[in-house]
């Protein structure tokens, strides 16, 4: 109630200052971003500061997205473009080009140190788990795994990129955005010293995870879990009955208790996988995309905790 008392008080205030404030401040900077990860993470940067439309919405699946006239107009009328990079977003040439967009791009992955897209994770005995990824990917960008985001560490020089594009389009707010990026970053850090804290006492041989495409790489090396996939890290690819018939038999052998579904995932053939191993189905976890704003997993932060909650969940035996 207090808060509304006096927010009513400061609103007129605030409004009549605006009155004298340049038209650079009182303005939003209109943002596009490719998808909501990323969307996040401008607003949390941004504040007011930002108008942010984000091309792939909730559960949406960016490796596949087929833009529409309404992202070019979105697009034609923006101060920045914010995309991920490193081939996540196939169709983002296509679609600047489209809209006539002139402005500049941040590209939150620069200065990540990229792992490539048909890589092994650290992890040995690891190797049969079959990688002629190379069938059905008619996608060009697969020399390199796009989801760096899934480890903090990397999540922290997003931010850093999204700074520096947000303070080259509106240098008059800089000292906002570089106090809200301070903010942000400090609560990157809590999330990340939770992650290692809570993985920390489960030995690293149990931390082994099947999920449905290959989106946790970055998150592996980070944490030192090992995930399998039957199929690589785009989700344009198909998995082969020969690859999930190895991926059954390595869940057999390393007795790997749970497989997880990742929301912009097709459920049926983790669930095939579930019945013929006997693993159990973990909760839905989100790898590319965030919740709708009701759900679990509304920002970057509660993605994080979320996927830990239902990992560590998984990977801890019951007592
Ligand atoms: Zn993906």
């Amino acid at each position: 109630m207090k808060r509304t008392f006096a927010a009513s008080l400061a609103a007129p205030l605030v409004a009549a200052l605006a009155l004298f404030a340049p038209p650079a401040l009182a303005e939003p900077v209109k943002v596009v971003a490719t998808f909501t990860i990323l969307g996040d993470m401008v607003r949390q940067i941004g504040g007011d500061e930002v108008a942010v439309t984000t091309l792939v919405g909730p559960d949406g699946d960016a490796h596949v997205y087929e833009p529409t006239p309404a992202d070019a107009r979105a697009l034609g009328a923006a101060n920045l473009v914010v995309a991920n990079g490193l081939g996540m977003e196939g169709w983002i040439d296509r679609l600047v080009k489209a809209s006539g967009y002139k402005g500049p791009v941040a590209v939150t992955s620069t200065g990540v140190k990229p792992i490539a897209g048909e890589e092994e994770h650290e992890e040995k005995g690891h190797d049969d788990h079959g990688h002629d990824h190379g069938h059905g990917h008619a996608h060009d960008h697969g020399a390199h795994d796009p989801h760096a985001w899934q480890s903090v560490a990397n999540a922290k020089i997003y931010a850093d990129n999204i700074l520096k594009g947000l303070v080259a389009a509106a240098p008059a707010k800089a000292d906002v955005l570089r106090a809200n990026h301070a903010a942000y970053r400090a609560k990157l850090d809590a999330v990340e010293a939770e992650i290692k804290a809570a993985l920390k006492p489960i030995p690293r041989k149990d931390r082994k995870i099947v999920t449905s495409h290959d989106a946790f790489g970055y998150y592996a090396k980070a944490y030192g879990v090992t995930f399998l996939a039957p199929v690589g890290v785009s989700t344009e690819a198909e998995a082969s009955a020969g690859d999930i018939a190895r991926l059954i038999r390595q869940i057999k052998k390393e007795k790997i208790k749970a497989v997880f579904v990742e929301t912009i995932a097709d459920p049926r053939m983790l669930e095939q996988i579930a019945r013929e191993t006997g693993a159990r189905i973990g909760g839905r976890v989100y790898s590319d995309a965030l919740s709708a704003a009701d759900g679990p997993a509304a920002t970057y932060i509660d993605m994080m905790r979320h996927n830990l909650a239902q990992f560590t969940k998984a990977l801890t035996p019951a007592s």
